[in-house]
């Protein structure tokens, strides 16, 4: 991880002053706040800012649903009752703000989540730092020969050698022509807005990104999945224990509810009630397709 001098200072700061405040804290994202965590070879998460708590959750749902929630007094009761239901938007009343470090690759996976603000470097502005993605050994792995979006084992031997002597030399000479190129030395030097088209997609970028715990979790669902690419889902398993420390209520009902548990089709659910019954249910008797039928063997297993 490479942080500016600049940015150290600030986050040494940041963490040394402290001030009062009459506003609900929760004293496990306190224990974060402005913290650099490392990720990948050069990325870093680290919380700029946030709102709300456990309390703030409850705070909400019970000004929506007033007398409807006295049954359920106790804060983490009503919070897994709240994500059983999808009741979405008292986890709306929580936000957070993180400054992320991460390629650019990642980062065009990252922006396809649309419910949140963001504030990025400007290559057009500033200039890039000489700073790559490049895979450690093991997680440069071939092609998956069943999932035509996934990996496979790790290359191995002369292959991977050349490979990552591909990566890091392209990456090199991308950057030594970007240098260049902008220099006004001697010559009248091509825009930065320009002269960052040729840079390769593992080279990184910064931005501010500020979300509701409610599309948070979201994300967190997809991208800390087992199905997410290896490169985002680093950041999002970092982001996960910070949100465990923040609202660990909430956290808990996520981690049930949606990151250990599933939905089932009408369909699915009648094979379970009937395995129940005793009767044998196959693929052929279940009315499942092929696919639905692995994925519920899968889940059942
Ligand atoms: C494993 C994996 C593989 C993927 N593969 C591909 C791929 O091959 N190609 C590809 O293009 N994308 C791919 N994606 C991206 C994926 O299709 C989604 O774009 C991305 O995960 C963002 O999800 P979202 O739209 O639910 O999130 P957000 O944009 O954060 O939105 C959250 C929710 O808000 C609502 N919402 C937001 N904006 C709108 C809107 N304009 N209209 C209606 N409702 C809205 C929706 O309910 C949405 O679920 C992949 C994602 C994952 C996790």
């Amino acid at each position: 991880m490479t942080l500016t001098p600049e940015q150290q200072a600030e986050i040494e700061e940041q963490r040394g002053t402290t001030r009062q405040t009459l506003r609900a804290t929760s004293p496990g994202m306190e224990a974060h706040l402005y913290t650099a965590y490392p990720v990948l070879d050069h990325g870093l998460v680290r919380v700029i800012d946030y709102m709300g708590d456990d309390e703030a959750i409850c705070q909400a749902a019970r000004v929506s649903y007033g007398r409807g929630t006295k049954s359920v007094q106790n804060d983490e009761g009503l919070i897994r009752y709240l994500m059983r239901h999808w009741h979405s938007t008292p986890f709306e009343m929580c936000e957070i703000k993180l400054h992320v470090k991460l390629p650019v690759f990642v980062a065009r996976q990252w922006i396809r989540h649309r419910t949140a603000n963001v504030n990025e470097y400007s290559a057009r502005y500033s200039i890039l730092d000489r700073e790559f993605y490049i895979p450690q050994p093991e997680h440069l792995a071939a092609q998956s020969v069943v999932n035509n979006q996934g990996r496979g084992e790790a290359l191995s031997g002369e292959e991977a050698d050349r490979v990552l002597r591909y990566l890091r030399d392209d990456a090199m000479r991308a950057y030594d022509h970007y240098e260049e190129m902008i220099s006004d030395d001697g010559q009248q030097g091509l825009a930065r807005e320009l002269a960052r088209m040729n840079l390769p997609a593992n080279i990184y970028t910064q931005w501010y990104w500020k979300v509701d715990l409610h599309n948070l979790l979201h994300f967190l669902r997809l991208r800390a999945d087992a199905h997410a690419q290896y490169e985002i889902r680093v950041y999002a398993e970092e982001i996960c224990k910070i949100v465990a420390d923040w609202v660990p209520f909430a956290y808990k009902a996520f981690e049930d509810y949606r990151m250990g548990g599933t939905t089932l089709s009408a369909t699915a659910l009648d094979c379970v009630r009937r395995t129940l019954k005793g009767e044998e249910i196959t693929q052929e008797n279940s009315g499942m397709s092929k696919g639905e039928w692995r994925e519920f063997e899968g889940l059942m297993r």
